[in-house]
């Protein structure tokens, strides 16, 4: 035999037996996001690799080591989208949707990393996004993380998860912590790791996100950020801070948040749980003031956030709300014969447009009369339609409960199209 192909590895086929939760919960994201008010926006899976090297910056994990970069055959190097932040400004740069506009958008799709993967780490993963340009307040912080909050709210599983916040200053504050907490690290230097060693001089604030359990102690000690910060960035995040109580939205302060991209500004917020062992971040955003301007627009405060489908997925298996969406078929179609069959295809089509949500399978492929009642059965549908000789003499379609036992009934097309409508929307 052949050899088979498979999937690159870490980059996962959805089946029809996955695909029901998938669209559950697509479904709840376009509800919530629509009902404040964002517009979805669209950008394609490859763009210039200078694009997230100017953006996500040189020295993170990202950009070092995790993005698929490959040379075209006009020798451009393009990379398939790590994260959707930077296209989306891009895109909506190219497209004059900032010029001093309020925006808020959403987007959805695949993304690119190459990682090693595990249970909720993957190397194309799905993303549920949104993003909102042209507002400088924590207003627009407090409305942004609510939001996420209603997501988790319809998918059953806001118990889960616990809301931890950070603010990350302004660039300026931000380099004036940066050479203390080098200062720290450099006297500690014996007890850093290698990629701590290695991070200490280009993204030393890297090193509080080191999931080492040996650094742990080290990073409880450092100079905390918070304690560093401008009054602006200050004031911004005890406004929110205050938003969020008022709100009845509990959160704690994770002074060693810092993401892993460099465009973060002021805050940054992370949902997290402890049920989906070490990849407990769930959705994870914040503000980016410098990034539009840093890619050629004009400043242009933004804040936005993402979240993971593939952990939101693995958590709603765990959640309390049951997320099956009703696949079953309501009728199986039979014919008996080329010309029963040709009046078939055309009894399915009324039906489906008079009955709406109907999910009837008209039987293909041929065979006895018998055999197709088995297929029927199978399909697991509440209904036989059955049209055959006599019917077709008699303008009839005869219909029999797959699931009760009931006598067969005789009906007229529109007849039977009243009576599915009936059965159908007392479901
Ligand atoms: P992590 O610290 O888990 O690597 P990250 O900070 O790299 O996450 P972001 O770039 O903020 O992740 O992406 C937003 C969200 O997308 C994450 O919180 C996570 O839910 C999801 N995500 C990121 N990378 C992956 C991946 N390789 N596989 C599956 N989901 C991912
Ligand atoms: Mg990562």
């Amino acid at each position: 035999m052949t050899e088979m192909i498979q999937a690159v590895r870490g980059m996962n086929d959805i089946l029809p037996s996955e695909t029901h939760l998938w669209l559950y919960a697509e479904h709840v994201f376009r509800r919530v996001l629509l009902a404040h008010g964002y517009q979805e926006i669209r950008f394609p899976i490859v763009e210039k690799t200078d694009l997230f090297k100017r953006s996500i910056g040189e020295i993170t994990d990202i950009v070092e080591k995790e993005m698929y970069t490959f040379l075209d055959r006009n020798e451009e190097s393009l990379t398939l989208r790590p994260e959707g932040t930077a296209c989306c400004v891009r895109a909506a740069l190219e497209h004059g949707l900032l010029h001093n506009q309020v925006q808020r958008l959403w987007y959805s799709g695949p993304f690119f990393r190459h990682e090693r993967p595990q249970k909720g780490r993957y190397r194309q993963f799905h993303q549920f996004s949104a993003e909102a340009f042209g507002l400088a307040g924590p207003d627009i912080d407090a409305e942004i993380i609510l939001l996420s909050f209603a997501v988790l709210e319809k998918l059953g599983i806001h118990s889960l998860v616990k809301l931890q916040l950070n603010s990350l200053g302004t660039p300026e504050s931000r380099n004036q912590y940066r050479k203390q907490l080098i200062q720290y690290f450099q006297s500690h230097q014996d007890k850093l790791d290698e990629e701590s060693l290695q991070r200490l001089h280009k993204n030393p604030l890297r090193i509080l996100d080191s999931k080492n359990p040996e650094m742990k102690q080290l990073i409880a000690n450092a100079p905390k950020l918070l304690e560093h910060l401008d009054t602006e960035s200050l004031e911004h995040f005890e406004k929110l801070q205050t938003y969020l109580k008022h709100a009845g939205l509990n959160f704690e302060i994770n002074p060693c948040l810092v993401r892993g991209l460099d465009y973060y500004t002021k805050t940054v917020f992370e949902w997290v749980t402890d049920k989906l062992g070490a990849q407990g971040t769930v959705c994870a955003g914040g503000r980016y003031d410098g990034l539009v301007q840093q890619l050629g627009g004009k400043p242009t405060p933004a804040i936005g956030l993402s979240f993971g489908m593939e952990r939101t997925l693995l958590l709603m298996q765990q959640g309390e709300k049951n997320h099956k969406l009703d696949y079953t078929l309501h009728a199986y179609l039979i014919t008996d014969g080329d010309q029963s069959f040709s009046a078939g295809l055309k009894i399915a089509k009324y039906l489906r447009t008079k009955v709406p949500g109907l999910k009837l399978m008209l039987h293909c492929g041929g065979g006895s009369v018998k055999n197709q009642f088995k297929k029927a059965d199978k399909s697991g549908a509440q209904y036989a339609l059955i049209v055959g000789e006599h019917e077709l003499k008699t303008r009839s379609i005869s219909l029999k409960n797959l699931r009760e036992d009931l006598p067969q009934q005789s009906l007229y097309q529109d007849e039977l199209a009243e009576y599915l409508k009936l059965k159908i929307s007392k479901k």
